[in-house]
């Protein structure tokens, strides 16, 4: 997993944090924290972008 990142509309709904507590941290919004293992927790991050209701989560292998 190369990159993580939030497209705009971000609903705060927390469940890419529920997810991925490592890679996530939903303050006002979702964001993909500075020092997260992208490789060690591509599995949650692709459950977290499957997962999220808005769809706003994007990730490039
Ligand atoms: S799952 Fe989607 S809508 Fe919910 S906090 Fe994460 S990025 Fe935002």
């Amino acid at each position: 997993m190369k990159k993580v990142w939030i497209n705009p509309g971000c609903i705060s709904c927390g469940t890419c944090e529920f997810i991925a507590p490592e890679v996530f941290q939903v303050t006002d919004i979702s964001h993909v924290k500075k020092d997260a293992d992208l490789q060690a927790n591509a599995e949650k991050i692709k459950q977290a972008v499957a997962s999220c209701p808005v769809s706003v989560i994007a990730c490039q292998e």
